[in-house]
């Protein structure tokens, strides 16, 4: 935003940030809510929101949703980063098949591309629903300031708005000056024992069917498991925690599925 100077651009550029104050006081994603017993609930499973819902998460959104961003946006950008505990590389989730999205999408100079809606009320699932094209940057590990990685999607972000002609100059780098893997489905490795994980592999790595990418240890160093790929893609998010314990995601393996089955249910 500080690179942006009114007096030089056309149109408006909008940026709604902490958009959910009691997932921000607790620094936790999910919104403590107590209508109906002690309850935790992720704002982004609420989008569009109902401003009469019954929870108070789904009211803020609903409100949000109908009185600032629908009204006022004609393409929108939800910003991301992985949750606690997992780190995730810098990719966009964005529906290809959309040529509004996949331009937007292609103008990053980031890595990796996961092509498929993920769960149906995320906020970028809701704009799409309402006529407005958007996508959602994920932006590595959550509570990082990775400054590389950042720069990365503000270049991306500054040729967006180069392409739809609200500020002007040349294109930076963008999914052309890089290599781009691109997904329409993530395989997950969960955790099948508790102990401490090992992985093989980094982030962004290859990885072929039956790849051993990572091995589990209890505290006497015993190995109590190890996992490995079934399909071939690459690394795209890993656990950050030391341990796991039983159902934990490990790794998330973007690859691409001949055919997918619609609206696909990640675990969290
Ligand atoms: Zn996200």
């Amino acid at each position: 935003m500080n690179q942006l100077d009114p007096a030089q651009m056309s149109g408006t550029v909008m940026a709604v940030t902490d958009v959910s104050r009691p997932a921000l006081e607790s620094m936790q994603r999910r919104w403590p809510n107590s209508g109906r017993g002690a309850d935790l609930i992720d704002m982004n499973r609420e989008w569009p929101g109902n401003e009469n819902g019954f929870t108070a998460a789904s009211r803020h959104a609903g409100l949000v949703f109908n009185r600032l961003l629908r009204p006022n946006a004609d393409f929108a950008i939800d910003f991301h980063t992985g949750t606690t505990g997992f780190e995730v590389t810098a990719f966009n989730i964005a529906e290809m098949d959309v040529p509004e999205i996949k331009a937007m999408a292609e103008l990053y100079p980031i890595g990796q591309i996961f092509d498929n809606p993920t769960y149906p009320n995320v906020l970028h699932n809701a704009f799409n629903a309402a006529g407005i094209p958007s996508f959602c940057p994920e932006i590595g590990a959550a509570r990082h300031l990775d400054l590389e990685m950042i720069g990365l999607f503000v270049e991306g972000t500054m040729n967006v708005l180069k392409h739809h002609g609200i500020v002007a100059g040349p294109m930076g780098r963008t999914g052309k000056d890089v290599t781009v893997f691109v997904g329409n489905s993530a395989f997950p490795i969960l955790a099948t024992q508790g102990g401490l994980v090992e992985y093989l592999v980094k982030l962004n790595d290859k990885v072929e069917p039956g790849q051993k990418v990572a091995v589990q240890r209890n505290s006497f160093g015993d190995v109590v498991a190890e996992y490995t790929s079934s399909v071939a893609g690459e690394m795209t998010g890993k656990r950050s925690d030391a341990m796991a314990e039983p159902g934990n995601p490990l790794a998330f393996i973007l690859f691409h599925k001949a055919t997918t089955e619609g609206v696909e249910t990640y675990p969290e």
